[in-house]
């Protein structure tokens, strides 16, 4: 089997293996927004580009208001500015641009979602740092901008990295109630609250999210497969339609389309064009001799030497029914068409396929009729076809295994047999 062969064979395997774990996955859902590993690489690097150009934008715009925050700082809490405007333009800001960088080289999907949620981390750390370096009592008010950071990066964040980043932020909220100064137990439950209800609106709207888009993809992927299934058995029909099934050349049907276009093609570019008719010497006999059977496989043997003798892309090899077959051969003169057809003769007999009821060389010989033409405006393919099948006649007449020609002025030329004695 070829490299080639066996390759598509491995796709076409992995395509439903893909399609198979599809379908499973929509029966049995995904509550835990997670798919089986395979499914779930392919989900993520399925939509790895589009979400890295969107945490891209997002991650720029947050480095550009956590640092037009100073406002709220140089408002709120003067007594950090300094220290806020280092955390905020020297700290923050290139952290996230590196991160952003390295986001965009490494090209890592599951990287890509987890720093979403580090950098949200990275924001709600230093926004607590910068609150617990005043002495103001407006600190406490400046709680409202974590809140902020959560509502931010979880609208971008999938699910559980979203999670991570909730419980964080709870964590740091409950020290930040414990150690900035003037927070009444009352307040800290006041704002521990709002963020508790913060955090299950957005985890809530972010597993709803996740859910429509991973349902949305596990849809688009079986309408994907049925498509590739509908194109894939249109594409076999199409070839079964066209091909002999014996001797997997082209088949009649196939052969007069391609005459009939090939015609037309020379005909416009006034181009010459030539037909090898080949017909396999008492096939009667060999399959009265060696068998039905026998003589199918001897058709399969002349319809590969056949093939082999046509290599040039504007060819074609036909089974025109039973023992007979035709070569079909565009933008080529007669010299050259008549070297093809005598080259099938001997590559026939080379084949040494033995005959035992021939009368002439014990082996399957071939008789075949070769003609050329011009196509003139108002002709037919017919003519070409009906010229190569009276030369074939006259070799079969002639006493068969041999080349006879029809020329330009409808003469017919024979050469003697090959390997008997031209007696
Ligand atoms: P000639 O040299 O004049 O061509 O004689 P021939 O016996 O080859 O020609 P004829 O037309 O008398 O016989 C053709 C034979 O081909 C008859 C038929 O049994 C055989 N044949 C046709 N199709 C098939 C096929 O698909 N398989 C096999 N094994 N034999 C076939
Ligand atoms: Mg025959
Ligand atoms: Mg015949």
């Amino acid at each position: 089997m070829s490299a080639a062969v066996l390759q598509s064979e491995e796709a076409i395997s992995a395509e439903a293996g893909h399609a198979e774990r599809v379908e499973q996955t929509l029966t049995q859902g995904f509550p835990a927004l997670f798919f089986p590993p395979a499914l779930e690489a392919h989900f993520l690097s399925h939509a790895e580009s589009a979400r890295r150009r969107v945490i891209t934008e997002a991650g720029v715009a947050a480095v550009v208001l956590f640092a037009t925050m100073v406002m709220a700082d140089v408002l709120l809490t003067p007594d950090t500015v300094r220290f806020a405007l280092w955390m905020r333009l020297a700290v923050f800001a290139p952290v996230v641009l590196v991160g952003l960088v390295v986001l965009n080289a490494v090209r890592i999907p599951w990287l890509t979602e987890w720093l979403i949620v580090l950098a949200g981390m990275f924001a709600v750390s230093l926004t607590a740092l910068i609150l617990l370096q005043s002495q103001g009592r407006w600190a406490i008010a400046r709680l409202v901008e974590i809140n902020i950071i959560v509502v931010y990066t979880c609208t971008l964040a999938r699910f559980w990295p979203a999670l991570a980043l909730c419980a964080f932020t709870f964590v740091v909220q409950l020290g930040l109630a414990s150690t900035l100064p003037d927070f009444t137990g009352v307040l800290a439950l006041n704002t521990t609250l709002l963020l508790l209800a913060i955090i299950v609106f957005t985890l809530y709207g972010n597993y709803t999210l996740e859910r429509d888009e991973r349902l949305a993809y596990l849809l688009a992927q079986r309408e994907q497969a049925l498509q590739d299934a509908l194109q894939m058995s249109h594409e076999q029909l199409a070839r079964m339609a066209r091909t002999d099934a014996l001797t997997e050349v082209a088949n009649r049907r196939h052969a007069e389309d391609f005459l009939s276009q090939s015609w037309a093609h020379a005909q416009q570019r006034q181009s010459s064009m030539a037909l090898v008719m080949i017909d396999i010497d008492h096939f009667k006999r060999y399959n009265d001799h060696h068998g039905h059977l026998s003589g199918d496989r001897c058709l399969q043997a002349v319809a590969r030497a056949l093939s082999a003798c046509s290599r040039r892309a504007g060819d074609l090899v036909a089974r025109l029914g039973g023992e007979e077959f035709v070569l079909i051969m565009s933008d080529i003169d007669h010299a050259s068409a008549l070297a093809v057809a005598q080259r099938i003769q001997a590559s026939v007999q080379a084949l040494a396929w033995p005959h035992a009821g021939s009368p002439g060389l014990p082996v399957v010989t071939v008789s075949v009729g070769v003609a050329s033409m011009r196509p003139r405006p108002g002709s037919d393919a017919m003519q070409l076809l009906k010229r190569a099948d009276d030369a074939l006649y006259a070799a079969k007449a002639q006493g068969r295994n041999r080349v006879c020609e029809m020329d330009g002025h409808g003469v017919i030329r024979c050469a003697p047999p090959l390997g008997e004695d031209a007696a």
